[in-house]
């Protein structure tokens, strides 16, 4: 069994992304991601600070709007047409979930989708699922970068995505049958999943149950990747994989913490640089 190793896959990742962001800067062009987040959501909070850290690590610039959980729809509106229009921004992100009294929906399909790096725009879903350029969502986009870097070549394979989620589970399904792959997607009401899943040669779990995928679920060999991060009773984190039972079978394994977790930074910042880069390349600079 080999582990999928998000935190050294993401390292080298962001290593070739500061490089890129510096190529751009060469040119006048400072890559620049704008970081929205509305209300005090704990969680939402530490992942505004990871992703401030990690661009700053990779010399990419973070602006992060800091707004109050009472903000009106109409302000929060307004400040992302500010920043669709902003010709030094380069990507944009609402950091969810929002606020009850904020819908979801309308908020992200005014987020401009050339600047649109979490992928969640109608358009940006509709070129993924055509099979065009666009910017796909970055957990995804991150568990099909670590596969290709691990040399994990998905054509052919049967392929069960559990779970069917704008955020994972659909992109993720798309992801994998544009390179081919036979794919299953799964979700609650699932008839046999356990058969389902025992045919796969690739598993792809994205659920939020602890432990849900144990071994009997599991061929031999099989490649299995765990999108789901669960807090348990004691405090720790686990997956959505009976990691400790189905590393026994498996071929490969992403462990949690430190398999999808560190590559979804990764891919927004990979998304920025793509962002700028079309910037540049529109300036006549690249
Ligand atoms: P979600 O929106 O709650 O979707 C969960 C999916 O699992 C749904 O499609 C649901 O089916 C399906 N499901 C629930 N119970 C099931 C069952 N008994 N059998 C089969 N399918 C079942 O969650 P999400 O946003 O996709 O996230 C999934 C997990 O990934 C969570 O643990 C989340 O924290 C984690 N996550 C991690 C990252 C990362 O960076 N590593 C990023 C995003 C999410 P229905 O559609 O029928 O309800």
């Amino acid at each position: 069994m080999k582990i999928l190793d998000g935190k050294s896959t993401s390292a080298s990742v962001k290593a070739m992304i500061k490089k890129q962001a510096n190529s751009l800067i060469e040119v006048g062009i400072k890559p620049a991601l704008a970081v929205i987040l509305v209300g005090e959501n704990k969680a939402s909070k530490t992942y505004v600070n990871a992703k401030e850290k990690a661009c700053k690590e990779c010399d990419i610039a973070s602006i992060i709007h800091r707004l109050p959980e009472q903000t009106k729809q109409e302000e929060l509106l307004a400040l992302i047409n500010v920043l669709n229009i902003d010709d030094s921004v380069d990507a944009i992100l609402v950091q969810l979930p929002l606020p009850k009294h904020i819908d979801e929906k309308i908020v992200l399909e005014s987020i401009k989708d050339s600047k649109d790096v979490d992928g969640f725009h109608a358009l940006n879903v509709g070129k993924l699922s055509s099979g065009l350029d666009g910017f796909v969502p970055c957990t995804p986009l991150g568990v099909k970068v670590m596969l290709d870097e691990y040399g994990i070549d998905v054509s052919g394979l049967n392929a069960v995505v559990v779970g069917r989620s704008n955020i994972v589970g659909k992109p993720m399904a798309n992801l994998l049958l544009n390179a081919n792959a036979t794919v299953t997607i799964a979700h609650s009401h699932t008839k046999n999943l356990s058969e389902i899943c025992k045919n796969a040669d690739l598993i792809v779990a994205a659920i939020g149950k602890p432990k849900f995928i144990t071994a009997d679920m599991v061929r031999d060999k099989a490649v299995v990747v765990d999108v789901g991060i669960n807090r348990l009773d004691d405090g720790s984190l686990c997956g959505d994989v009976d990691y400790e039972n189905v590393s026994k079978k498996a071929s490969f394994i992403t462990p949690v913490p430190g398999g999808v977790g560190p590559m979804t930074i990764a891919m927004l910042l990979s998304n920025t640089i793509k962002s700028a880069t079309n910037r540049a390349k529109k300036l006549g600079l690249k």
